[in-house]
């Protein structure tokens, strides 16, 4: 059971010393049971104190990490809604192939050289699940020769062993337990220190099968509904989330596996599995115009929405600016930055593109936060020394803050203060037609 913070303050030092950032222990108590702070943040607990809060603290739902050459953890998670906190570790997003398939290598080796930018951020596939529908331990040795990353096994006992055996070492997730096989199928996880998928088509047929496999020594656990129908998916998925976190039921904290691979609509599915709540996706096979979409789609929920993605503020090159090209004053929230500076760059024209920092603001949020101002956007033009670069002293605001142009005269009294178009869009065809 978890603790209230009236029973976590009683196991704490009680000497509001306020090293742990909060100005009293009861403070720190009442952040801890909200999950909102790590009992490591205070020093001075005593080992004793810690084991019995160890409960209390530990996150509702448990973290799964499979490790090869790179890792990619599941789980962790204290918040039902995004807006809440952040959510924290990303579903991970693996491709299946078929053992069977003579083409397994080249396969794996397309899927894993895909990578992708998006708003400075580079996005690739994070493992491969490989179904025993032939010889396993060489389908492995196959894909190892073309990648690093972890590997989920699908099959029965007898068949996911050989590829247990070819990638020792590692931490790889087996699916599935079920209630046929579920006493084979921990003994391998044991065996092979394997995260386990555990597969039933109701919640109380998982609590179960996990209090069974449990008994075994398996710890690491991964929940499959044995479903691909979205609606039947979505409440399962929703009623566990919303037990670990509400109800803080540790018989279903664990991350959920999605396949699908199995599905009728393989994006839909896996599209409703990233938003709600899968830890583990595997799609049928890698189309990168299929893979894409739900890259972007998993980055959207998964960034903190309270840090922004930002640029550095500075300076930027497009298209080999001279000293004659003009000055396009942008802010450095990611996305601003590269709707800009991809159109002018995709335009051809040359352009120098001062990133002003709005705390990693769009433009008309960081003006309506007072972030991006005629101060603001001088100071960056005089500390970037804008002026050395050029021969026409002469910047373009983005129309939205064209309010700012007046102020911006003020500021830079010796420069010709120009108001451009609203869209990022439209600046080509600005550029073009109004600054020649
Ligand atoms: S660091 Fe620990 S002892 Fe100090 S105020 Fe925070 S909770 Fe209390």
């Amino acid at each position: 059971m978890a603790l209230s913070g009236i029973q976590i303050y009683k196991l704490l030092p009680q000497t509001n010393c306020k090293e742990c950032g909060f100005p009293t222990c009861l403070a720190f108590a009442m952040k801890l049971a909200a999950k909102q702070v790590e009992l490591s943040t205070c020093p001075y607990v005593t080992e004793e104190s810690k084991t019995q809060l160890a409960e209390s603290s530990a996150p509702p739902i448990r973290l799964v990490a499979l490790k090869a050459g790179t890792e990619v953890k599941a789980g962790n998670e204290v918040v039902l809604f995004r807006h809440e906190k952040t959510f924290y570790n990303k579903p991970g997003i693996f491709v299946r192939f078929k053992a069977s398939d003579s083409g397994i290598a080249a396969k794996a080796a397309a899927a894993h050289a895909y990578s992708v930018n998006y708003v400075g951020m580079d996005f690739v596939v994070d493992g491969f699940a490989i179904e025993a529908d032939g010889d396993l331990g060489a389908a492995v040795k196959a894909v190892r020769g073309a990648t690093d990353r972890p590997l989920v096994l699908i099959g029965d006992a007898a068949a996911i062993e050989p590829g247990l055996q070819a990638c020792s070492g590692e931490t790889v997730l087996i699916h599935a337990a079920d209630a046929s096989n579920w006493e084979a199928m921990a003994a391998l996880a044991a065996k092979y220190k394997a995260a386990l998928a555990v597969k039933a088509d109701t919640l109380d047929g998982l609590v179960d099968l996990i209090e069974k496999i449990k008994a075994k020594g398996v710890e690491d656990l991964v929940l499959d509904f044995d479903t691909t129908q979205l609606g039947k998916w979505l409440a399962m998925s929703t009623q566990v989330r919303r037990l670990a976190i509400k109800q803080n039921f540790r018989a279903l904290g664990y991350p959920v596996f999605a396949p699908a691979y199995a599905a009728a609509d393989e994006g839909i599915f896996a599209a409703e599995a990233i938003a709600k709540y899968a830890g583990f996706v595997v799609l049928d096979k890698f189309v990168p115009e299929n893979v894409y979409p739900l890259l972007v789609l998993r980055e959207n929920i998964y960034t903190d929405p309270q840090k922004p993605i930002q640029v550095q503020p500075g300076i930027y090159e497009i298209n080999s600016p001279k000293p004659e090209d003009p000055v396009l004053i942008t802010t450095n929230f990611s996305i601003t930055y590269f709707a800009v500076a991809n159109e002018v760059e995709g335009s051809g024209l040359p352009a120098w593109l001062v990133v002003t920092d709005a705390e990693g603001m769009s433009v008309l949020t960081a003006w309506a936060a007072g972030k991006f101002d005629a101060e603001r956007i001088a100071k960056a033009v005089k500390g970037f020394d804008v002026a050395s670069k050029v021969s026409k002293k002469r910047v373009v605001l983005p129309g939205h803050v064209a309010v700012l142009s007046g102020e911006l005269e003020e500021e830079l009294p010796d420069w010709e203060i120009r108001v451009g178009p609203r869209e990022a869009v439209d600046l080509p065809a600005f550029m073009k037609q109004a600054l020649n």
